[in-house]
């Protein structure tokens, strides 16, 4: 043996980072389940589930063709590693970059080589040059060159369709009745059977945990639901809890699928023709615009960026995001309800729901993003820090947005059917029954409209308050609605 391959959980893939140039006859290849990583936080065992798991399916689909595979657990990934080292003291560890800082450092301090990190299609020096040449990191601004550099969706330097965005075609709430062909099932197999029983739950059927189980994702959702992504990509419904999503998400993020095989099957499958432009640049915005800017911003913006509370904000975190009977908000139980289920939602809800009443409650930025980390399916520090502290709850004062994503009861109602059965009134403000979000909504305004009165973009919304009769009483009933949240009451 020549070397020590250290592959991490997030790294699943035989093609990119350390095990691009593997080779059976030289190469010892290393996982590590950490006691950190299982015990370390109060993690949804769903995500847990789905990491484990996969990471022995890949540890023994690598042994199957030839390669010698420890798969280590330990208190750390670098008390893994060190026992490991032991045996081979002679031979030098390479690891593809992590995708944390965290675990850089202690990577790097242990003495491992880095190797180029593929798993993004945009290298960090790309996107630092970029970062440094805009006066505002706009997304637009990024993806646009990205549509352009990657030649993706463009003809003679245009954009295919004449538009580099259709978000406004896509906004749309679904109609009555609307159905939604099924979602794929995974059989679990002997490994996943036995990660749940240590895990102490029944095995998951909603996620995949091999590459080949991630592939026929990807292909469901291309056959099935690509279609329509784009017009309902933004509504949320209580009938059907992944709506026309690709649900590809965790397999990116943990390796089992690269990005750049999904733009691939997805630009394939538009040119069939019968893809409406709209779904298929809303998809490939996703992959090739988001999920590369939120990481480019994450490596650029620094560690202390986790840290940022522009707003101050300082309220425990809601009972209602840990325990869904503690609130009688539809829209939020059902949420919270369905994270606990699988670990997932997508990102409307994510974005207008838990970050919007996390950022209206006035919580800590901190512990919110605990919570964030802890129980997505797909988490991880390099997509919630930026999403989190940047775009959910503005804790950045605009570094990444130029404006708070805030709304009131109105919006979620526009955009879903969770107004129907809930206790509360999106159309009220003041009163027992007024929504919460409604209520909070002018009540943030109003508290922090010294901090937005610069911002031309805020204009519209706090010149809203001045025309609100009743902001003493709306304040008087925030107060209430606040306490009441707090107390797991509301
Ligand atoms: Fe959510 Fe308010 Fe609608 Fe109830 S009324 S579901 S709390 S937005």
């Amino acid at each position: 043996m020549k070397r020590i391959l250290y592959v991490g959980f997030d790294q699943l893939n035989s093609k990119y980072g350390a095990l691009k140039d593997s080779d059976p006859k030289s190469d010892l290849i290393v996982l590590v389940e950490s006691t950190r990583m299982v015990t370390g936080s109060n993690w949804n065992k769903v995500r847990l589930y789905f990491l484990i798991s996969s990471a022995h399916h890949f540890a023994n689909e690598l042994t199957d063709s030839g390669f010698k595979v420890i798969y280590k657990k330990a208190a750390t990934t670098v008390d893994g590693l060190s026992e490991v080292k032991k045996k081979h003291a002679d031979l030098p560890i390479i690891a593809a970059t992590p995708n944390s800082f965290r675990l850089s450092k202690a990577l790097a301090d242990f003495g491992v080589t880095f190797v180029e990190n593929d798993f993004f299609l945009t290298p960090k020096d790309l996107f630092n040059t970029w970062a440094d040449s805009q006066k505002s990191y706009l997304m637009e601004n990024f993806y646009r060159g990205q549509r352009v550099r990657l030649n993706i969706l463009v003809e003679g330097g245009k954009p295919v369709g004449g538009a580099w965005n259709f978000d406004k075609e896509n906004r749309s709430p679904l109609p009555k009745g609307y159905k939604f062909p099924p979602y794929l099932e995974h059989k679990p197999d002997e490994i996943d059977i036995e990660v749940a029983k240590q895990l102490g739950i029944k095995p998951n059927t909603t996620w995949a945990t091999s590459q080949v189980g991630a592939k026929k994702v990807l292909k469901n959702f291309l056959d099935n639901h690509f279609k329509n992504f784009g017009p309902y990509e933004d509504a949320m419904t209580t009938d059907n809890w992944a709506l026309h999503h690709s649900l590809l998400s965790p397999y990116l993020n943990n390796g089992l699928l690269h990005p750049s095989e999904v733009v691939d099957a997805a630009l394939k499958r538009f040119e069939k023709g019968d893809i409406p432009i709209q779904s298929a640049e809303g998809f490939i915005r996703q992959i090739i615009g988001w999920r590369e800017y939120v990481n480019g911003m994450y490596w650029y913006l620094g560690q202390d960026y986790k840290e940022l509370n522009h707003l101050n904000g300082n309220r425990k975190l809601l009972p209602l995001f840990t325990d869904p009977e503690k609130t009688k908000m539809n829209c939020i139980k059902t949420t919270v309800s369905d994270i606990n289920q699988r670990g997932w939602v997508s990102h409307i809800p994510r974005l207008m729901l838990l970050s919007n009443l996390a950022l209206i409650t006035g919580t800590n930025p901190q512990q919110f993003l605990q919570w964030m980390r802890e129980v997505f399916i797909d988490a991880a520090d390099w997509v919630m820090v930026p999403n989190v502290i940047g775009m959910g709850v503005h804790a950045d004062n605009g570094v990444m947005m130029t404006k708070p994503y805030a709304a009131g009861g109105a919006y979620i109602s526009k955009m879903s059917n969770y107004c129907k059965g809930c206790f509360y009134d999106p159309k009220l403000r003041t009163g027992e029954t007024a929504c919460p979000f409604t209520t909070l909504y002018w009540d943030f305004l109003d508290r922090n409209a010294q901090q937005f009165k610069g911002n031309h973009r805020m204009a519209q919304q706090l010149f809203g308050i001045n025309r609100l009769k009743d902001m003493p009483e709306v304040r008087h009933r925030a107060k209430a609605v606040l306490a009441g949240l707090d107390s797991g009451l509301i």
